[in-house]
């Protein structure tokens, strides 16, 4: 096991600080609901796949409790949104119509100007998303080190091409990146003309069952014209659709911890459909 002294020393701190406090905000007072999940998930996994499922990835040993029906105050809790209780877009979006009803009006705003949700190759769009992350010194989960920090080619090699997206070989397992795309005629990353550019991006993980948002950001200048809220509900969709592999069986998409960030980071999951939860694995099978 490697030393994370974040992990082990910072996060029960944070959770024993705000747990109770953050649940009643939320109107929580008993138990959050249980979830049993499976990251493995060894019948759908297809070769060749990137995870070594000999090894617990940090994201499972971080979010994921070894026993059902216990408590553990000194682990964060998830943030997800349950997939299963959606059967359709419809049924997502009253969801998200009766925790405010700014959100819709605010999507299909930025829909008529002409913002689009796709998934994208990062070596295609590498520069705008440096100047993503370079757009504002503090985030609503905190200070932002690749603002004083961050040099492009840290991101991922800067492609010299055009690239076709591609979904990737394991189904169950894989990154994902999301973008928002402004269409720009003429506009280029480095000596590539993509013609439109990139203003928000999520960073998603599929772990078996989980479905995460690794890293979530938009810039600076398109924040306010509801770009996020536009790629989240893109990507609900798309999971509820279930139409590609890559998409089907996804149990739980979670979004970090109920302790992460400042307020206005809540505000905002809550908003997005996100409810805490207990995840366990390995748990005895439900029994109907
Ligand atoms: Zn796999």
């Amino acid at each position: 096991m490697r030393f994370r002294p974040y992990q082990w020393f910072v996060e029960p701190l944070l959770a024993l600080a705000l747990r109770r406090r953050r649940l009643a905000a939320l109107g929580f007072d008993g138990p959050v609901p249980e979830v049993a999940i499976d990251w493995r998930r060894e019948a759908d996994c297809e070769a060749p796949c990137p995870v070594v499922k000999s090894k617990v990835p940090r994201l499972v040993e971080r979010y994921v409790a070894r026993r059902a029906g216990r408590d553990d105050p000194l682990r964060l809790m998830p943030m997800v949104i349950d997939l299963a209780r959606y059967p359709d877009a419809a049924a997502f979006d009253a969801a998200l119509k009766a925790r405010s009803t700014r959100t819709l009006p605010k999507i299909r705003k930025a829909e008529r100007e002409g913002y689009v949700v796709r998934p994208f190759l990062v070596q295609s769009h590498v520069f705008d998303i440096h100047a993503i992350r370079t757009s504002m010194p503090m985030r609503s989960a905190g200070p932002v080190l690749d603002y004083w920090l961050l040099k492009p080619e840290k991101i991922a090699t800067p492609a010299t091409q055009r690239h076709d997206f591609g979904w990737p070989a394991c189904p169950v397992h894989w990154i994902i990146w999301w973008g928002v795309f402004l269409p720009e005629p003429g506009y280029r990353q480095g000596e590539v003309e993509v013609g439109e550019r990139l203003v928000a991006f999520v960073k998603m993980w599929r772990m078996g069952d989980i479905v995460h948002y690794t890293e979530i950001m938009g810039h600076r200048d398109h924040l306010e014209k509801g770009v996020m809220l536009l790629l989240h509900r893109a990507i609900v969709q798309w999971l509820i659709a279930g139409e590609l592999a890559a998409a089907q069986g996804a149990r739980l998409l979670l979004y970090g911890a109920l302790e992460h960030g400042r307020a206005g980071l809540l505000t905002w999951k809550k908003r997005a459909g996100f409810r805490p939860v207990r995840m366990v694995a390995d748990a005895v099978e439900a029994d109907g």
